[in-house]
């Protein structure tokens, strides 16, 4: 019996199965063959987390931010004399960095919260462990990272130049072009290519404020 409660063709059933199991066979299977195939994944794709040493400053901020409380810094301050200075400076060096990806839920925020870019993603994923505790990675192996870190994206050709960038092009211009750019007023509307840039708006004239009468002044009806 079907669904609806006709009676069907005796051995239908089996006949929709065979044609299923034909159809299938005919199509190119979509299993990638990992690991004698490496699977061709995004370069941003989040697989382990990268730590550049030199830039790490030992501020904190990831370490605070993280949910799972997954990341361990310790640290000491060092004095660093700088010759002509009038007293040593101080420093923080690392001594621990270590980051427990057997609890890291590779949400990004310490990547995204790190001012001095010294966290990184990296699509690397094959460090699996047999044991849990193998899971949690030093400052050496998470610097070892650093060289699966992909390059960063290209810049948007139409986006503006980096400060970087800027001010290479002025120091290349002259010292004249140096001064001009920063007395210039600036454009007014960034335009598409082609397409003329509007003028910039006239000054508003300002208003001076109408003189208010202090309290010690007396005023026109004082005296009555
Ligand atoms: S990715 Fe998220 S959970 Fe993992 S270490 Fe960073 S902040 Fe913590
Ligand atoms: S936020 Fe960045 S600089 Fe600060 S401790 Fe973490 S990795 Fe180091």
């Amino acid at each position: 019996m079907s669904e609806n409660g006709e009676r069907m063709m005796p051995g239908k059933g089996l006949l929709d199965g065979l044609a299923v199991t034909l159809k299938t066979l005919t199509r190119r299977a979509g299993t990638q063959q990992y690991p004698d195939v490496q699977p061709d994944l995004p370069p941003r794709s989040r697989g382990v987390i990268a730590l550049s040493e030199e830039n790490c400053t030992v501020c904190m901020l990831c370490a605070r931010e993280c949910p799972d409380w997954c990341i361990y810094i310790d640290s000491h301050k060092e004095e660093v004399v700088v010759p002509g200075a009038a007293r040593a400076r101080q420093r923080n060096v690392l001594d621990r960095f270590d980051i427990d990806f057997s609890l890291c839920m590779y949400c990004g925020i310490c990547i995204e919260v790190c001012p001095f870019d010294a966290l990184h993603w990296t699509p690397e994923f094959e460090y699996a462990e047999t044991d849990v505790l193998d899971l949690l990675h030093d400052k050496n192996r998470l610097g070892e990272w650093m060289r699966t870190v992909p390059p960063p994206p290209a810049h948007d050709v139409l986006g503006e130049p980096s400060k970087e960038e800027a001010t290479a092009a002025r120091k290349a211009a002259g010292p004249g072009a140096a001064t001009a750019a920063k007395t210039a007023r600036p454009a007014a509307v960034r335009t598409t290519p082609g397409t003329p840039a509007a003028p910039a708006p006239p000054p508003t004239p300002v208003t001076p404020p109408e003189p208010r009468p202090s309290a010690e002044e007396p005023g026109p009806e004082a005296g009555r």
